[in-house]
């Protein structure tokens, strides 16, 4: 970790997010185009991620299991949209120990088809419904052109497949999972995220609706951070997912696939990041409190360590590191775990110990506002408390900058201006014409149909026709 400063993010956005993950040491480049090494301390944020994803999934009734990395060619031809929507990005492996392969297998891109074969096979009767499977795991889509986290070769995630006997079922568990992503990334992330529909046009390739999570990065622009796919009954046929029901009739089931990715870690970074690196959400982050003792002369250091050491003892309850080094400043230690976002510094000077204080430094409001004294008695409790104000007032930062920068244009020239610099908050006819005239003038997409609708949904603002719903419109990630 070197002291030079970060280049601001007004300054230049893209080159602040690279180094911050840099820097941090989250990520880093791997020797082949477009992947990424995922570094400890990034991979501790992923865990946290998974931990209080997977919880949320036991909570509603899902399993964990494991398919292959591999899947037959001819698996994906079955279903005709979601091989023309994932063709041009597959990776196809045609030879495996010396040999050539009578059929090429692809590198999963995602496993509706291979899950949905297994599903051929398990379910025979409505007794067997509904099979709720989650699976941890990797998956590459070969990308041209990549951002670490945002968009890689290869990225983690977890991808949720479920079937069920009817269709009010399994649009019931689509929306569920919306539900668990959006909870996840406010409680979570303190990641203020707009839940919606997916237009035609932006939705999975082989699905009946999309569902999103899509969230403000600090630049303005949207990053759709988890989505939730109702197939309808396009993959119970392509692989004849079929169960007997009450009345002995062959009925086909009703599929979902749901997906959150290591992607949001790039979501965590662009919206609570500032000039001075990452800001992690307390819930999150790997080391919620770094405890830095300050001394200048062994008597100093006398005094100090030992209630260090009693205060991390204290906190044994919350994810607690104590900065001892003695190579390096406290100033030094400051910027360091400032770069790495960790929500919560503890510093113990000699005037510390004989007031018995604290003094605490609030990652997300640099400088003196963030700063106070906690009494050493009691500390575990307050410190829990101040965790959850932290989060609370993140997500209010965030919540506050996001609805800064939507506008409600009225006209299409309002339109365009305001996705330069913001969300635009639109009527629209949900013509895909509209919307491609849009994508080509600005380079902004459709984002989400939010789930609210007004009664009045007035009239389209790029062609004048009566809208059928309000829609965002921003450029993307
Ligand atoms: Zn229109």
């Amino acid at each position: 970790m070197s002291n030079v400063k970060l280049p601001s993010r007004s300054e230049n956005y893209s080159e602040w997010y690279n180094q911050v993950i840099q820097r941090a040491e989250l990520a880093d480049y791997a020797p082949v185009r477009g992947c990424m090494v995922v570094r400890p301390y990034g991979w501790a944020l992923w865990e946290a991620i998974q931990r209080e994803l997977d919880q949320r999934f036991k909570a509603t009734g899902h399993s964990n299991a494991a398919f292959p990395l591999f899947i037959p060619m001819s698996f994906l031809e079955k279903e005709k949209e979601h091989v023309e929507g994932f063709s041009p990005e597959l990776a196809v492996v045609t030879v495996g120990g010396g040999e050539q392969l009578e059929e090429p297998l692809v590198v999963r891109p995602t496993s509706e088809t291979i899950i949905g074969y297994m599903y051929s096979k398990w379910i025979k009767s409505y007794r067997d419904l509904p099979v709720l499977i989650n699976q941890w795991g990797n998956v590459v889509r070969w990308e041209m052109r990549t951002r670490m986290f945002l968009r890689t070769l290869e990225f983690y995630w977890q991808e949720g497949h479920t079937a069920h006997a009817t269709e009010a079922e399994a649009i019931a568990e689509t929306r569920q999972m919306l539900d668990v992503y959006t909870d996840f990334a406010i409680n979570e992330a303190a990641v203020p995220v707009i839940p919606g529909r997916k237009s035609e046009t932006e939705k999975f390739a082989g699905a009946i609706a999309s569902y999103t999570i899509e969230a403000m990065m600090g630049d303005t622009k949207a990053l759709q951070a988890g989505t939730s796919h109702f197939l309808g009954q396009n993959f119970a046929k392509a692989f004849e997912i079929q169960y007997l029901d009450a009345g002995n009739q062959l009925q086909h089931c009703w599929t979902t696939s749901w997906g959150l990715s290591t992607r949001f870690i790039g979501a965590i970074i662009m919206t609570h990041g500032d000039d001075q690196g990452l800001v992690l959400p307390p819930r999150l982050a790997p080391i919620q409190i770094v405890v830095v003792p300050i001394f200048r002369s062994d008597e100093e250091r006398a005094k100090v360590m030992p209630v260090a050491d009693q205060v991390s003892q204290a906190l044994s309850a919350f994810r607690v590191k104590v900065d001892d080094r003695t190579e390096v400043t406290p100033g030094f230690k400051f910027n360091d775990w400032e770069m790495r976002g960790v929500p919560l510094r503890i510093e113990i000077g000699p005037k510390d110990v004989d007031n018995g204080v604290v003094t605490i430094a609030r990652r997300y409001l640099p400088g003196k506002a963030g700063k106070s004294a906690l009494a050493l008695d009691n500390l575990a409790q307050q410190i829990g408390v101040v965790l959850d104000e932290i989060h609370d007032a993140m997500l209010d930062k965030a919540t506050r900058f996001r609805d800064a920068n939507i506008h409600e244009p009225n006209t299409y020239a309002e339109l365009l201006t305001t996705v330069e610099n913001g969300w635009a908050y639109a009527s629209w006819c949900g013509g895909k014409d509209c919307e491609a005239k849009v994508k080509e003038a600005s380079k902004a997409t459709t984002r989400c149909m939010p789930l609210d609708q007004p009664e009045d949904k007035g009239v389209c603002v790029v062609c004048g026709k009566p809208a059928t719903a309000k829609v965002y419109f921003a450029r993307a990630y």
